[in-house]
């Protein structure tokens, strides 16, 4: 946005690779037409409208998704061997071949287009049952329908498109998304591949290398990414990067190599070289120059069936838990009696509760409406829930103890029950990096979360506008606080009455404290002004605390919706999820006051330019 409208960042005092990064993921930013009920969390808003009651899949719906999912558990539990894929590091053909049959490659795609045509729900759902089984399967599926071509092509296809590769990808054509390069991780304004159009325009000429592409090296068709000859804006070259359907059977596009991962170990994902590869102008996803735009709106989606699958992971740990807490007796009792032990699996089952409730929550919104602004619900699904089932898969080994640590084939052999906790801890570390690491989760979700104060005074700070224009911002910004920000201190409730009073507390807990986060919000932005946006540690506890809040809310509403249904006990559950999640929010709270983030970023300073190289010292080192 700044490029068109520069009042809203000031970039003048940044790097020039810094001010590039701002300025293209800024570009790309969807404008936030109506504030979803994560953002005014943020504001001091509480609006349920839209979220309550608990918007539970429609029977109908639900109906529509069994079938299908009930043959690919079926087919999971049957026919993947998941730790035959670990070891060898393939997926049988025989597999991907009934994954295919069975219409797992286009769930989401349209009946018309040759797909499943299934709900964004029975999707997350179908992502559970991947994910508590085999990461490798779930990878594939994965990065073919959240990333790879299918879901860029719903959202931004033109017919002719959709009809020449729906088709084909619902149909078990593998296809991909590439982006990332060896400078382009977190960032792509450093992008090197280039597409440059030919003298008649009709085509463009790719030329790049892509790193780590999931499915690559077995892909028919993949999204790529690539930087397209800018266009002036305002006398000033504006970067552009373009998003392309390419076939990987084209001249010039070569598999350079297969990469090895800690897990997933039959990931078919690579380095894929474009030499002068020839793309037709239609292959154009949405329109030259609003590449990003498809990658991030692809992604705000495509986010959702990584927590997803991880709500599948937890729910197998919580089994797997349960099952060895209840079976192994040490010191003269079950280990599950033992209150360290005991602590892990209460925590395991609230929070696998809490995951699933967001998740399921943020889904709903898809599929009310496709093009539902869910950038911050789905990233908070994604940071909160890479992070806990991370935490969950973790203790998950602790409770097996030594089995924990143990191949399941080790196990197997020895004659016990191969469980396989090691290859889920091995499949799950990457959660919390790719599709955006948490740390830039965090980054996105803050960069939300002060949109509206920096449309109100943005301008106000902004050293690169005229002082006439910075004054006349600053007139309205003050007439906005002086009716905001009183209110923030005004009492509040929930204005939803939910059946259980111990939920009641939780939900009016969030009314209010969701004021004094924006209180403190704005006392932050007072007080740092426009540095603000280097304090990240700061903002990320504002991000935890809001990322809290809607997890409480959504915990309280599901809640309260199954034990309408006859499912009470889990009143019980959301009840200590909730009073968990709010010692933590007192915790960050707390933090945003007393912290010793500035001693901890000098001590890395100091370590960065060698002064503790001593601590190095004693070690066999390469270097
Ligand atoms: C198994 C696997 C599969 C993948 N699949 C695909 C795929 O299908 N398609 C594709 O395009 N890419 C894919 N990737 C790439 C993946 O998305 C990137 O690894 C990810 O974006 C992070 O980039 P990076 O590894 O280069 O880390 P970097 O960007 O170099 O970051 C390193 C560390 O610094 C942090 N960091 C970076 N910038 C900032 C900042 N501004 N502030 C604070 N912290 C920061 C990061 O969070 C991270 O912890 C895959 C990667 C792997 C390992």
């Amino acid at each position: 946005m700044p490029i068109e409208e520069p009042q809203t960042i000031d970039t003048s005092k940044m790097s020039a690779g810094q001010r590039a990064a701002i300025e293209l993921t800024e570009a790309a930013r969807q404008v936030v037409q109506e504030r979803t009920f994560a953002a005014g969390l943020f504001m001091g808003e509480f609006r349920l409208e839209g979220i309550a009651p608990f918007p539970s899949q429609k029977p109908d719906d639900r109906q529509k998704g069994e079938a299908f999912l009930q043959k690919l558990e079926t087919l999971l539990r049957e026919k993947v061997d998941a730790d035959a894929i670990d070891r060898t590091g393939e997926i049988p053909q025989a597999v991907m071949d009934e994954l295919a049959k069975l219409g797992t490659f286009g769930i989401k795609v349209p009946a018309d287009y040759g797909g499943l045509g299934l709900s964004q729900t029975n999707y997350c759902r179908a992502a559970m049952l991947l994910g508590s089984w085999c990461g490798n399967t779930t990878a594939l599926i994965s990065a073919h329908q959240s990333i790879g071509v299918p879901q860029p092509l719903i959202l931004f296809g033109t017919e002719e498109q959709k009809k020449k590769y729906l088709p084909r990808v619902a149909g078990g054509e593998i296809s991909a998304f590439a982006l990332t390069e060896v400078d382009v991780g977190s960032d792509p304004a450093a992008m090197k591949t280039r597409a440059e159009p030919t003298p008649d325009g009709n085509h463009f000429i790719i030329n790049g290398e892509k790193l780590w592409c999931t499915n690559g090296t077995r892909a028919g068709v993949i999204v790529v990414m690539a930087r397209t000859p800018p266009k002036m804006v305002n006398g000033k070259a504006k970067e552009q990067i373009t998003a392309f359907i390419v076939e990987t059977n084209w001249p010039g596009v070569e598999v350079i190599r297969r990469c090895h991962f800690m897990g997933l170990k039959a990931l078919y994902n690579g380095v894929i070289r474009f030499e002068n590869v020839k793309v037709p102008r239609e292959n154009i996803l949405l329109a030259e120059g609003k590449g990003l735009r498809v990658a991030l709106t692809t992604l705000d989606t495509g986010r959702l069936t990584l927590p997803a699958a991880c709500v599948g992971l937890s729910k197998r740990c919580l089994e797997i838990t349960r099952t060895w807490a209840n079976e192994r007796t040490q010191w003269g009792a079950p280990i599950g009696k033992h209150a360290a032990i005991a602590d892990k699996l209460g925590r395991m089952a609230a929070n696998t509760f809490a995951m699933e409730s967001m998740t399921l929550l943020a889904a709903s919104h898809v599929d009310r409406d496709k093009h539902a602004d869910i950038r911050l619900e789905a990233a908070m699904c994604k940071l909160w829930g890479t992070e806990h089932a991370w935490e969950i898969v973790n203790e998950a080994m602790q409770v097996r103890g030594g089995r924990g640590y143990e191949t399941a084939d080790s196990l197997k052999a020895r004659g016990e029950n191969p469980v396989p906790v090691e290859r889920l801890l091995r499949d799950s570390r990457i959660n919390t990096i790719f599709e955006g690491s948490s740390e830039i989760m965090r980054l996105f979700i803050a960069r939300e979360m002060l949109d509206p104060h920096l449309k109100v005074s943005g301008a106000v700070l902004n050293s690169q506008l005229p002082k006439g224009q910075r004054m006349k911002a600053a007139f309205k910004a003050a007439a906005f606080y002086a009716g905001w920000y009183p209110k923030q201190w005004l009492p509040t409730g929930s204005g939803f009455t939910v059946q259980s009073s111990e939920l009641m507390g939780h939900m009016n807990y969030v009314a209010r404290t969701s004021r004094k986060l924006a209180r403190s919000l704005f006392h932050a932005m007072v007080k740092f002004g426009p540095k603000l946006e280097r304090e990240q540690l700061l903002l990320g506890r504002f991000v935890d605390i809001g990322t809290e809040l809607f997890a409480i809310t959504a915990s309280c509403l599901r809640a309260d919706q199954l034990s309408g249904e006859g499912r009470g006990e889990v009143v019980r559950l959301a009840d200590y999820f909730c009073h968990s999640a709010r010692l933590r929010v007192g915790e960050y709270f707390r933090q945003l006051g007393k912290n010793n983030d500035r001693i901890g970023y000098r001590i890395a300073q100091d370590t960065l330019k060698g002064e503790f190289a001593a601590m190095e010292k004693g070690i066999v080192s390469k270097s």
